[in-house]
């Protein structure tokens, strides 16, 4: 998302733009968000300062770690970054981003992909209580008992079998 930063020119303003747009992430996430993504970014302006809160709704295709059932499930938050016109004032801190005062169009994919970034699940279960599979049969446990129970022969079994011979 690219916002037009001429319509910002007055020292007091604030607008909302929306915006459904396809994003390009570091090669390791872009499998997980195939789709595109909703986008709203409220930009508000006060003297030289410019506050963006951009606000990102995805769609995310995971992978379930305990049964490895693929699943759907939203990816949506919101981040605020301060941009600074020109240099000196609150500038050049880590927390605001300084701007050359001409410019035309403010590039917001950064802040985008952070929001990815930021709220990509670490840990993917299809369901809280996911059950898994079980790691012997392969039973998936959250739609079938295990079936290797049944079958296994209690090893106890097999110590005796060995006094026998
Ligand atoms: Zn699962
Ligand atoms: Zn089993």
């Amino acid at each position: 998302m690219k916002i037009n930063i001429q319509a910002v020119q007055n020292e007091h303003v604030f607008f909302r733009e929306e915006e459904v747009c396809s994003f390009f992430l570091v090669d390791a996430l872009r499998p997980y968000y195939p789709g595109s993504a909703r986008l709203v970014a409220d930009v508000e302006r006060i003297g030289k300062d410019l506050k963006v809160s951009l606000f990102l709704n995805t769609e995310g295709e995971y992978q379930c770690d305990r049964c490895l059932v693929t699943y759907k499930a939203v990816l949506e938050n919101k981040l605020e970054q301060m941009f600074h016109f020109g240099s000196g004032g609150l500038a050049d801190s880590e927390e605001v981003i300084a701007l050359p005062g001409d410019l035309i169009e403010l590039d917001l994919r950064q802040m985008q992909n952070e929001i990815v970034v930021l709220n990509h699940p670490l840990k993917m279960l299809c369901k809280e209580d996911c059950k898994g599979i079980c790691p012997d049969c392969g039973a998936d446990l959250n739609i079938e008992a295990c079936r290797c129970g049944e079958a296994k022969v209690d090893p106890r079994w097999d110590e005796l079998k060995k006094l026998i011979r």
